[in-house]
């Protein structure tokens, strides 16, 4: 299922006029939506050279395909969107807050340490975050800047994971962590979308993506009266996972409804859980 930012930008457009909707929050939101689907025209990439056998070993291994050293990025234009991106959060702190001032110096660009540490999860650099490795709004910056970029080697690799293989609580491509999840309208299964490339992949519907909570006494959802959406909350790690049920909602785009249900996250963080995902953009 290819939703590109363009695409995602009309759908939002299409249903703000159904529901004559407007907040300065969405606008912000169709602003960066732009800038992505400006990078996607741009974007070219040279997807790793992976044989059958390299495939097969890295997924059985539980290593995502996609390894740093293999994301080749573009990086004058990435900065380029990096900058449009800085640009628009600092006018629109709703979006995540205010944009930490070492981003706005003019000669401040991206580098290649700082995405790693972001894209292996392992943090950004103490002389970036200035300590403060919770830093949300770091991350959100360069998750948007990049995320054009992830969003196209996951459409290159994705063919490469045979449908119902990878089970897992991260993604298969690029190792990300689920920020929605859904249950298809055929059977009922229960699959996962990555916070970073929007790659989608099959996931037990009774167990926690985050820790491996199997335990029913402890794994349970909110809903409300037309359980179209549900809010899967595990009581032993303490984090929520927005679900959308597209046997009740068809045709729904997950990429939309991810940022229509930002009330469910409110609901999710009053209840005294966290997101799955750390990345919400
Ligand atoms: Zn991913
Ligand atoms: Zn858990």
């Amino acid at each position: 299922m290819k939703n590109s930012s363009k695409d995602v930008l009309k759908k939002l457009e299409e249903w703000q006029r159904e529901e004559a909707f407007s907040s300065s929050f969405l606008e912000s939101y169709k602003a960066l939506l732009s800038i992505q689907a400006w990078a996607d025209e741009r974007v070219k990439i040279q997807a790793p050279d992976l044989g059958r056998r390299a495939v097969k070993r890295r997924l059985a291994n539980g290593a995502p395909l996609l390894k740093f050293d293999e994301f080749k990025i573009d990086w004058p234009l990435a900065n380029e969107v990096f900058k449009k991106v800085v640009a628009l959060f600092s006018a629109s702190p709703e979006l995540m807050g205010e944009v930490p001032a070492i981003f706005s110096e003019p000669d401040f660009k991206l580098q290649k340490r700082m995405v790693r540490g972001w894209y292996n999860g392992a943090g950004l650099p103490d002389d970036i975050t200035g300590g403060d490795i919770e830093n949300n709004v770091l991350k959100a910056i360069i998750h948007a800047a990049l995320k054009p970029f992830l969003t196209a080697y996951a459409q290159a690799l994705i063919g490469m994971v045979e449908a119902g293989y990878w089970r897992r609580g991260y993604c298969p491509i690029c190792g990300g962590t689920p920020d929605i999840s859904f249950i298809e309208e055929e059977v009922g299964e229960r699959w996962l979308m990555c916070s970073r490339c929007d790659t989608q992949w099959h996931f037990q519907r009774l167990e926690c993506p985050n820790c491996g909570n199997q335990d029913q006494k402890s794994l349970s959802y909110f809903s409300d009266d037309t359980e179209i959406y549900r809010l899967y909350v595990c009581d032993k790690c303490h984090t929520y996972l927005k679900t959308i049920d597209l046997k009740k909602a068809k045709g729904a785009s997950l990429p939309v409804e991810r940022l229509l249900t930002f009330d469910m996250d409110v609901q999710g963080q009053q209840k005294g859980y966290k997101p799955l995902s750390s990345a919400t953009i």
